[in-house]
């Protein structure tokens, strides 16, 4: 069945991904911007890299019939020295009239320190004054509930940015309540076998509906899994959902949401 996977780090994954997710059903992708597995020594890294999502990744998912979109930031993990961030994000601007540059992301908070926030709140003044969308990680584990209510309300500080494009991902049951209560879209990331799995996400499916809500792999260096929304597919098809709302989890939704973006043009 056709699908989007709305955040995956492919700079990470091999072409072989890319073929088996094009016969697995994908059109889309998205790329936001994140920690490369090591940190970067300079600005200049972060230049290439925003070289690489915006000129290579599109050229070499075009080979399998998949469209490529990127998101730009310095990601939390990286932040800690807000000199350093405010450094990558001035070359940012130049980038974001590129086709396939969506908004602004993976934003938000790794550790909840008090530089991570303040970039944080940069990035969606950058957001803001350039009309982007944003894209938003939350901390995992223990960190995730607080982390999730210091960037809503962070979010609901800036009142130039609209929740409605805004996609905070990483929900889990106890953070996606709050966010779609105040008018966020959430995403559920779906990992091989710790954190959100494939039957956890489509319990939250159950339990909270199919509005402003979409699923992704998030795959990346690590343990991830580039099919994970394929086999949560699966695993709603078995559990009796019909392809109505199957398709409007995996393709849909993230269509509707990444489509306030007039660069995002896919078929179907
Ligand atoms: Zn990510």
């Amino acid at each position: 069945m056709t699908y989007i996977d709305p955040h995956i780090h492919m700079v990470s994954r091999t072409t072989d991904d890319y073929q088996r997710m094009a016969q697995a059903g994908c059109v889309a992708i998205t790329e936001p911007a994140f920690w490369a597995g090591f940190d970067r020594s300079s600005a200049q890294g972060f230049y290439d890299y925003f070289r690489q999502l915006t000129q290579y990744e599109p050229s070499r998912a075009a080979q399998y019939g998949i469209k490529h979109f990127t998101w730009l930031c310095i990601n939390p993990k990286e932040a800690e020295d807000p000199g350093f961030a405010r450094e990558v994000m001035s070359i940012i601007p130049e980038f974001l009239d590129k086709p396939t540059v969506l908004g602004i992301g993976e934003i938000g908070l790794n550790k909840n320190s008090k530089n991570e926030l303040i970039i944080f709140e940069e990035h969606l003044a950058l957001a803001a004054e350039h009309n982007q969308l944003v894209l938003i990680h939350t901390p995992h584990l223990e960190d995730k509930l607080k982390g999730t209510k210091l960037i809503i309300d962070a979010v609901k500080n800036n009142q130039e940015i609209d929740p409605g494009r805004v996609l905070i991902d990483h929900v889990e049951e106890h953070t996606v309540g709050a966010v779609l209560d105040e008018g966020f879209w959430a995403g559920m990331t779906l990992y091989p076998d710790s954190k959100c799995t494939p039957q956890r996400a489509a319990d939250i499916v159950e339990m909270w509906g199919t509005e402003r809500i979409w699923m992704n792999s998030a795959g990346d260096w690590g343990p991830s899994d580039p099919l994970a929304v394929p086999k949560a597919q699966v695993e709603m098809r078995r559990r009796g959902h019909n392809q109505q709302t199957i398709s409007k989890i995996s393709f849909d939704n993230p269509k509707t949401f990444l489509g306030q973006c007039p660069k995002f043009v896919i078929d179907g």
